[in-house]
């Protein structure tokens, strides 16, 4: 009978509840057992009570509920290899044989490295005579399931990860509510959201809400002169009669020598060059806090489930899966390819060359 733990890692994203809901009762379905780890990586290395049976009934009410209800955790201990050797100990004692992890880049990519090193492990749970060697034979494959959960949707190989527009349809709420009110007032608006190192919340919220400017790193606006194009556009704007100033600025937003662009540093250029009576709104934690919309409550579960059929078709040549949604089916590609790319765009976006690589400085780029 084969033992699937989930657990939740990371920063929470709306939409994680539902995914553990679905892979602890597929995994019921197909006659497994489940379990939760509870308080991320850190339940793996405390073990214990933090490694809970779940039966079919302690998920109900998950579907609809924010957060992530098993908890999440930073866990510095299992950076370090004696943290993941004592996960991998309390894993092999509660007979788990496979570990779906719902997180963001980070969560996964400690994940691979934890199937990476699982025989290595083992082999020295046993010189510690923690384990048996029976024990090591018996759990010598380990699977690893990825699902993503990340409100900045910053996963390459999916199109979209848990959390993400959910995310989305909340910071389009309270930009519409701001919206009204610097509409009555003919204020601006500056507001930053989410998105370390991917704009796609500020992009699409930007486009949702009609917005007259969007900040994002991985297109940092062109040329020494954006400032004086930024006031340009809004003051044309304004000239058209509008009555409001919506500017929407990623947190990790960048100018073109790399420079943080900062809610403070625009709505400080807006009131100083064109005399707007500007304010700025920081949206930050609730936009992944509440319940997850409809779209994210049925990825989860349509990943949950895959990630259990992945677990169930798995063999030890086959690597660790990792489930998306590409072109509106879900998909199995590599963890280790998937965490491998993230890291790279990720990279990239903080060096120059990439500026220049994506023609940045081409005005015709910038049209
Ligand atoms: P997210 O998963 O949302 O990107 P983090 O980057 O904080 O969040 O990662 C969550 C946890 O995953 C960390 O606290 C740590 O326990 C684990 N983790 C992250 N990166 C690594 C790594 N390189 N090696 C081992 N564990 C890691």
């Amino acid at each position: 009978r084969r033992k699937i733990a989930i657990l939740t890692s990371g920063g929470d994203a709306p939409g994680m509840n539902a995914a553990v809901r679905a892979v602890v009762r597929a995994a019921i379905t197909r006659g497994c057992d489940a379990y939760a780890v509870h308080e991320g990586y850190q339940g793996l290395v405390d073990g214990g009570d933090m490694i809970r049976k779940m039966n079919w009934d302690d998920v109900q009410g998950y579907l609809t509920t924010g957060g992530t209800v098993i908890g999440t955790a930073r866990c510095k201990a299992f950076r370090e290899r004696s943290g993941r050797l004592q996960a991998a100990k309390n894993m092999v004692k509660e007979g788990i044989d496979a570990l779906i992890v719902c997180g963001g880049d980070g969560s996964l990519t400690g994940a691979d490295l934890f199937r990476s090193e699982w025989p290595s492990l083992l082999v020295e749970l046993v010189e510690n005579e923690e384990i048996t060697q029976d024990d090591a034979d018996e759990y010598a494959h380990l699977n690893i399931v990825g699902l993503v959960g990340s409100i900045d949707n910053d996963m390459s190989s999916t199109d979209i990860t848990i959390g993400a527009v959910t995310c989305l349809h909340r910071i389009c709420e309270c930009i519409d509510s701001i919206s009204s009110t610097a509409s009555s007032h003919s204020r601006a608006f500056v507001v930053e959201v989410m998105g370390r190192h991917c704009g796609w919340l500020a992009l699409m919220a930007g486009i949702a809400t009609g917005a007259d400017f969007i900040f994002i790193p991985e297109r940092p606006p062109w040329g020494e002169d954006w400032q004086d194009r930024m006031c340009a556009e809004i003051k044309k704007h304004r000239d058209l009669g509008k009555r409001k100033t919506i500017v929407i600025v990623c947190e990790g937003a960048i100018d073109s020598n790399l420079e943080p662009i900062t809610a403070k540093g625009l709505m400080d250029l807006l009131t100083d060059r064109l005399h707007l009576d500007t304010r700025m709104t920081i949206l930050g934690h609730v936009q992944r806090g509440g319940k997850p919309c409809a779209f994210d409550r049925n990825l989860a579960t349509m990943q949950g489930i895959e990630a259990v059929e992945a677990v169930l078709s798995s063999s030890p040549d086959i690597p660790s899966p990792m489930i998306g949604m590409n072109e509106n089916k879900i998909t199995r590609t590599e963890l280790m390819e998937a965490v491998a790319l993230t890291g790279e765009v990720a990279k990239a976006i903080s060096r120059k060359d990439f500026v220049g690589a994506m023609d940045l400085r081409d005005p015709a780029f910038n049209q």
